[in-house]
């Protein structure tokens, strides 16, 4: 049995880190926690502590203050760990792109492994790209 399947065979424990954002993205988030969207209901849970997790959840550009220590809660993480970027400024830096100190290349910081795009993206997105998820964990070994 592969390690995706076995990360499945339990809930699936959720970190969530911003970067530099707006906090709107991370606004939406917390609105999956409440009683409309219920994302516990899909088994899925948001932990305190980065060595609990098995899905990392990224808002916000990197800029090169935050980068490194964006770099060091992924190495403080349990792996294998599946990388999800959260909003358009993870996946193209969004209303903050041309400012002097982003990193443009957020793939060298951490490997992403799924983006969901949106400024911010709706619950209803992020809970799409979540069964999505689930479908791509299940269709590994
Ligand atoms: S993607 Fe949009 S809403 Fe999300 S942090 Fe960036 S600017 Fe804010």
């Amino acid at each position: 049995m592969g390690w995706y399947k076995r990360r499945l065979a339990k809930s699936l424990w959720v970190f969530h880190v911003s970067g530099s954002p707006c906090n709107n993205c991370d606004i939406e988030i917390l609105d999956l926690l409440t009683p409309k969207y219920d994302l516990e209901r899909f088994g899925i849970k948001l932990v305190g502590s980065i060595r609990h997790a098995d899905v990392l959840l990224v808002t916000g550009v990197f800029n090169q203050k935050v980068a490194p220590k964006i770099r060091k809660i992924y190495e403080q993480a349990p792996k294998p760990i599946f990388v999800v970027g959260v909003g358009t400024c993870m996946s193209g830096a969004c209303c903050f792109r041309d400012s002097y100190n982003i990193v443009e290349d957020r793939q060298a910081v951490i490997p992403v492994d799924l983006y969901i795009p949106g400024c911010p993206p709706k619950p209803e997105a992020m809970i799409a790209a979540v069964a999505k998820l689930l479908g791509v964990l299940n269709a590994r070994n």
